[in-house]
C-alpha cells in the first residue's frame, strides 16, 4: 500500500488534505505534517478545513497554507490530484465540503484511527484503531516512504513538530490511547528534534484567564454528577456568552470530572446555535462514550472519547430541556450498562 502512495505522490502536481469538522489538534497536526512533507518535495500543497480552527491550536498551522472559505476549498478541489484524508472515517465527517469532496476526482486517501472506516469513499485507506491517533499512523506511513527509509530524522522539521503536536492532543499529553508505538514514535521525534519544551508551552500553558476562571465556574456550578455514575454539565448560549470564551476554549473541560472516582461517563454539551447543541463525551474502561454518541447524540467517535449533537427542535423543542435531555440519556444507558469492574 505504501508503494502505491508513493507513486501517488510522485506523480501528483497539485495536493488537498482535508479533516474533520470542529478540527482538533491531531486533525490539524496531521494536516500540517502532510503539508509540510509534501512541500519539501516541490509539491503545491493546501490544507482545507470544513471551519475555522480554534485560536488555541492554529499554530501548528503556522508556515502552511489552508483554507476554511468552502468556495476556495471547493476550487482547491477540482483542481487536485492527490487528497489525503485526516482523522475522520466517513465523508460525512467533513460537514461544508462533503459533497466537494465526494465530487472530487483526484485519488483519495485516508488516513485515520477511528472504528469503521467507510474504505469505499478512499481510493487507499490506511486505518487502524491500536493507534494513539490519525499523527501516529502517518508518522509510520510517511517512515515507508522512499528517502525517509524509517529514519525519522529524514522528515522535514514542520512534519516532525506537527506530528509529536497531534499526537500529544489526542493523547492528552500522554494520558490515554498510548500504546508502544506512540512512545517509540514519541522517542523518534525528539530524537530528531522535535521542540516539545515549545509545543507543550503552547498547548497548556499559553491560555487566556477567562478559560481558567469559566472552568472555575463551570466545575463549582454547572457540574452535576448523578448516583448512576455520570458527570453533566450543560451550557446554553447565555450562560456562555457570560463567559466571553473563545471559540475552542471549552476544550478539555469534558476530562475533568474523569477523576472523580464514581464518574464512569462524563457529558459536556453546550450550545453552539438556536438548531444544535454540541456533546462532547469521555468515559473510563468498561463504558463506552462511542455507543451512547451513536445511541443518543446522532455522533460516534472513539470507545472513550467521542461526540454528537442535540438537535433543536427535533431532540428538544428549546435550549433549557438540553440539561433534562442529557440526563434522562445518560441514565437510561449506564442503568442498561454494566459498571466498570477492573478499576484497580
Ligand atoms: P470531541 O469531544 O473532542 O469533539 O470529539 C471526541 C471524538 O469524537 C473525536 O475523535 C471526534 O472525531 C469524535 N466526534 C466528535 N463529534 C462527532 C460526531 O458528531 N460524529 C462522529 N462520528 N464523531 C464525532
Ligand atoms: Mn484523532
Amino acid at each position: 500500500m505504501t508503494g502505491r502512495l508513493a507513486d501517488w505522490i510522485s506523480s501528483a502536481r497539485t495536493v488537498c488534505t482535508v479533516c474533520h469538522t470542529h478540527p482538533d489538534g491531531d486533525a490539524l497536526g496531521s494536516s500540517a505534517a502532510v503539508y509540510h512533507y509534501l512541500s519539501s518535495l516541490g509539491k503545491d500543497v493546501v490544507i482545507l478545513l470544513p471551519d475555522a480552527e480554534p485560536p488555541s491550536i492554529s499554530f501548528v498551522l503556522d508556515g502552511t497554507e489552508y483554507t476554511s472559505d468552502p468556495a476556495l476549498a471547493a476550487a482547491a478541489l477540482e483542481r487536485c490530484d492527490l487528497l489525503f484524508c485526516l482523522d475522520f472515517n466517513s465523508f460525512g465527517r467533513t460537514e461544508a465540503l462533503e459533497q466537494a469532496c465526494r465530487a472530487c476526482k483526484a485519488r483519495k486517501v485516508l488516513i485515520d484511527h477511528h472504528a469503521d472506516p467507510s474504505c469505499g469513499e478512499f481510493d487507499l485507506c490506511f486505518s487502524r484503531t491500536d493507534v494513539s491517533s490519525a499523527s501516529e499512523l502517518l508518522y509510520e506511513v510517511l517512515l515507508q516512504m522512499p528517502g525517509i527509509d524509517g529514519c525519522a530524522k529524514r522528515l522535514p522539521s514542520g512534519t516532525v513538530n506537527a506530528l509529536l503536536t497531534g499526537m500529544t492532543t489526542d493523547t492528552n499529553n500522554f494520558a490515554n490511547s498510548v500504546w508502544p508505538g506512540t512512545l517509540a514514535m514519541a522517542s523518534d521525534l525528539l530524537g530528531a528534534g522535535a521542540d516539545r519544551d515549545g509545543i507543550l508551552l503552547r498547548l497548556y500553558s499559553s491560555g487566556r484567564e477567562e478559560r481558567l476562571r469559566a472552568m472555575g465556574d463551570v466545575l463549582l456550578n454547572r457540574l452535576d454528577v448523578t448516583p448512576e455514575g455520570a458527570a453533566i454539565v450543560v451550557l446554553t448560549k447565555d450562560i456562555l456568552d457570560g463567559y466571553a470564551l473563545l471559540d475552542g476554549e471549552t476544550e478539555g473541560f469534558v476530562n475533568i470530572p474523569l477523576e472523580i472516582a464514581q464518574v464512569r461517563l462524563s457529558i459536556f454539551a453546550r450550545q453552539e446555535d438556536d438548531s444544535h447543541f454540541r456533546v462532547s463525551l469521555r468515559s473510563k474502561a468498561g463504558t463506552s462514550a462511542r455507543s451512547l454518541a451513536m445511541q443518543a447524540f446522532h455522533g460516534g467517535g472513539h470507545e472513550q472519547a467521542a461526540g454528537g449533537r442535540i438537535l433543536i427542535p427535533s431532540d428538544i423543542q428549546n435550549p433549557s430541556q438540553a440539561r433534562e435531555f442529557v440526563a434522562a440519556a445518560a441514565a437510561r444507558f449506564l442503568q442498561a450498562s454494566s459498571p466498570v469492574t477492573d478499576q484497580k
